[in-house]
C-alpha cells in the first residue's frame, strides 16, 4: 500500500493490473477490468454492451438499489421479476411472460451469496435473445458445477464495498469476462475513453479501480476462500443450532450452487418482535431488503403497485439477516442461537 504513495503510482497502477490478474485467476477466467464501485461495474457492462436509452433490462424486484440504478443511469428501463419462495433468487419461470421487442438484457443477482441457475437461464437468453449479465456482488467465490459466479454469461459484475464478502477500505468494483475484445472496449470506457493518452475514441466514464484500494484488495484476496469457508461453518451451525425455533424458516440453498454465505437469511411472521428481542441483547440483525424495488419512491414512475410482486412483498415483511461475517466466533454464535430459542419459547 505505502509502495503506491512513494511512487506516486495513483492512478491505474502497478496494484490495479495486479489485482485484475489475481482476481481473475481466482475466478477461473480470461479478465477482469477493476472499475471504482458494483454500480459502475454494471452500469459500464451495459454501456459497453451497448445498452441504450428505451431499451429494457429484467432484473429481480428483491435486490440492493444498484442493480436498477445501473439500468436506470444510462437510460434504460427495469422491467421487475419476483423471486423465488425457497431460495429468494430470481425466478426464471417469470422471466418470458416479462420480455417484449425491447428486452435487451437480464441481470441475474446472486443474491445473499448463491447462485441463479445460470445453465437454465442462458438457455432462455437464447431462445429470447437477450444478453445476461451477472451481478455477483454477493457472491465471490459461489459456484455452479465449479464454475465461478460471474464468469458464467458475457460478463459478471463485482462490489468490493467493505462489507461484501471481500471488501476494500473503501469503494471498489470489478467486471469480469471471457471476452477479451469486450474487455477492452471496457478499459477504455473506465478512463474517459482513451485508448492513449488524449486520444479518446468514445465518451467514457472517470469509473477507475482506485490503486491504494486496489493494493488493499491484493493483500486480502489470498484470505478470501478462508473467509467464505469461515460463513460456510458458521451458516451450518445455524441450520443445525436453529432447528425447532418457533415459526423460523431458513432460506434453502439453491440446489446446484455453493453458497457463501454473503447474508444469511432466515424468515418468521414475528421477524420485528424478534429483532428488538436481539437487539436488547446486544444482537444486531439486519433486513435485505425491507422494500422491494418497485415500492421505492424512486421507481414509482415505472407503474407497479402493491401487490405486484407478491412473493418478494412477503418475504420482506418476514426476512431476517442473522449476524455472519468471519470473525464471528463460535461462543458468540451460540448465545445468538440461545437468544432467539429464548425468544420463541416465551412469546
Ligand atoms: C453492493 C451491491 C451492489 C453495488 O455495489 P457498490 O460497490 O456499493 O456500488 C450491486 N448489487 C448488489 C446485489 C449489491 O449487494
Amino acid at each position: 500500500m505505502l509502495d503506491v504513495v512513494v511512487q506516486c503510482d495513483f492512478i491505474t497502477g502497478h496494484a490495479v493490473v495486479q489485482f485484475e490478474e489475481a482476481f481473475a485467476a481466482f475466478l477461473g477466467c480470461e479478465c477482469v477490468v477493476g472499475v471504482s464501485n458494483g454500480l459502475d461495474a454494471l452500469r459500464l457492462t451495459l454501456l459497453a454492451l451497448g445498452i441504450i436509452p428505451g431499451d429494457e433490462v429484467i432484473v429481480p424486484v428483491n435486490t440492493f438499489i444498484a442493480t436498477a440504478c445501473a439500468v436506470t443511469s444510462i437510460g434504460a428501463r427495469p422491467i421487475f421479476v419476483d423471486c423465488r419462495e425457497d431460495t429468494h433468487l430470481l425466478d426464471l419461470d417469470r422471466i418470458a411472460s416479462a420480455v417484449t421487442s425491447r428486452t435487451r438484457a437480464v441481470i441475474p443477482v446472486h443474491l445473499t451469496g448463491h447462485c441463479v441457475d445460470m445453465p437454465a437461464l442462458l438457455e432462455l437468453a437464447e431462445d429470447h435473445g437477450f444478453v445476461v449479465v451477472e451481478d455477483a456482488a454477493q457472491a465471490h467465490g459461489a459456484q455452479i458445477a465449479g464454475r465461478a459466479a460471474g464468469t458464467w454469461a458475457k460478463a459478471g459484475c463485482f462490489s468490493f464495498y467493505p462489507a461484501k464478502n471481500l471488501g476494500a477500505c473503501g469503494d471498489a468494483g470489478a467486471i469480469a469476462t471471457n471476452d477479451r475484445e469486450l474487455a477492452s472496449k471496457m478499459r477504455c470506457l473506465r478512463d474517459y475513453g482513451q485508448k492513449a493518452k488524449y486520444d479518446h475514441v468514445m465518451p467514457g466514464l472517470n469509473a477507475r479501480l482506485d490503486t491504494v484500494q486496489a493494493a488493499v484488495l491484493n493483500v486480502k484476496l489470498p484470505h478470501l476462500s478462508a473467509w467464505n469457508q469461515a460463513r460456510k461453518t458458521l451458516a451450518a451451525g445455524y441450520r443445525s443450532g436453529l432447528q425447532g425455533a418457533g415459526d423460523l424458516r431458513l432460506q434453502r440453498p439453491a440446489p446446484a450452487s455453493t453458497h457463501v454465505y454473503h447474508l444469511f437469511v432466515a424468515e418468521t411472521e414475528s421477524r420485528d418482535r424478534l429483532r428488538d428481542h436481539l437487539a436488547k441483547q446486544g444482537i444486531t440483525t439486519g433486513v435485505h431488503y425491507p422494500k422491494p424495488l418497485h415500492l421505492q419512491p424512486a421507481f414509482e414512475y415505472l407503474g407497479y403497485r402493491r401487490g405486484s410482486f407478491p412473493v418478494s412483498e412477503r418475504l420482506a415483511r418476514r426476512i431476517i439477516s442473522l449476524p455472519l461475517c468471519p470473525e464471528l466466533r463460535a461462543d458468540e454464535q451460540q448465545r445468538i442461537i440461545g437468544a432467539i430459542h429464548n425468544f420463541f419459547s416465551t412469546f
